[in-house]
């Protein structure tokens, strides 16, 4: 199997990176998807993948920048004849979200409008998401796959659940560990797997900004612990994503962001210090993830 990077990005519209999202694909084709941020129905366009193949979404958690495309998902997948309804796993709230989208919903006249077509009559399914709103413990299982979650600790769980992740299949574990701050269910996931992809939002230097400034709240993987987190998992390959734009020299991002960010100090050096940090614990292979990566397990 192999690991597309769909997305590496966060909240903010990148040029460079779309938000979260990441591709599984299978020897035999099966295709399964983790996060469904703006960008990454493009992404899996450029990666060669459509998304009428994906046979399963698992939205960690409803931040916008995991959720965003899911809407493109659905409509690519419909109108490229999908024959079924997509399985969407997710926290509790992702019915509702998926509700308030097609028949009904914001994307109604869209809805209206393609269905009033014949062979959009066909696969009506494709706009009715057979949505799981799943529990920790084994969220997901077919002949192929098992997916295993559990909670990690990002935002309140009463305002979204925010879960990690562990893919097994063809005798190989990926782990992925959602948005989080450091916490033990992600090592207990990512035990021995054959990759973590974790996030990795801000270096130390934003960190300590962000503590200063009181800006928004800290739910993050500081680098350092990251390291800790795939040292004591004994992972076989560390991918660090969900980069929060420290990296960008685009000028709106860097001057709309003077508020969040130390925007001086941004810039591409500063993945350096993201790598030192996490090396300072963790010295097995390390990969800082880019927008159609691809990894081969
Ligand atoms: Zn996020």
């Amino acid at each position: 199997m192999y690991v597309t990077m769909l997305g590496t990005g966060a909240p903010f519209p990148d040029p460079d990176r779309a938000q979260s999202g990441i591709l599984v694909t299978l020897d035999n084709g099966a295709r399964y998807m983790f996060d469904c941020g703006n960008g990454t129905v493009r992404n899996m366009v450029a990666a060669n993948a459509n998304p009428a193949e994906v046979r399963a979404v698992f939205l960690t958690h409803l931040h916008h920048d995991h959720i965003c495309d899911f809407p493109l998902f659905a409509i690519a997948g419909w109108m490229w004849d999908r024959p079924d309804s997509p399985i969407v796993l997710g926290p509790k709230g992702t019915g509702h979200f998926c509700k308030m989208l097609f028949e009904g919903g914001a994307f109604d006249a869209d809805f209206r409008a393609r269905s009033a077509y014949p062979l959009r009559q066909q696969n009506l399914a494709a706009m009715r998401p057979d949505v799981r709103e799943v529990q920790p413990g084994v969220a997901y299982e077919d002949d192929d796959v098992r997916i295993l979650c559990d909670w990690v600790e990002h935002i309140p769980r009463e305002i979204s659940e925010c879960f990690g992740i562990r893919f097994e299949a063809e005798g190989k574990a990926v782990a992925f560990s959602g948005d989080t701050a450091p916490c033990d269910a992600v090592v207990r996931l990512a035990r021995d797997a054959d990759v973590l992809i974790h996030e990795c939002t801000f270096p130390q230097v934003f960190i300590d900004f962000r503590t200063r400034a009181g800006v928004g709240t800290f739910a993050h993987t500081p680098p350092e612990d990251l390291g800790r987190i795939a040292r004591d998992a004994g992972v076989k390959l560390l991918v660090a994503t969900h980069f929060g734009h420290f990296d960008s020299t685009n000028t709106v991002i860097r001057t709309a962001s003077t508020n969040h960010y130390p925007v001086d100090l941004m810039g591409p050096h500063l993945m350096d210090e993201v790598v030192r940090d996490i090396r300072k614990h963790y010295s097995g292979p390390l990969m800082t993830a880019y927008d159609l990566m691809r990894v081969n397990l």
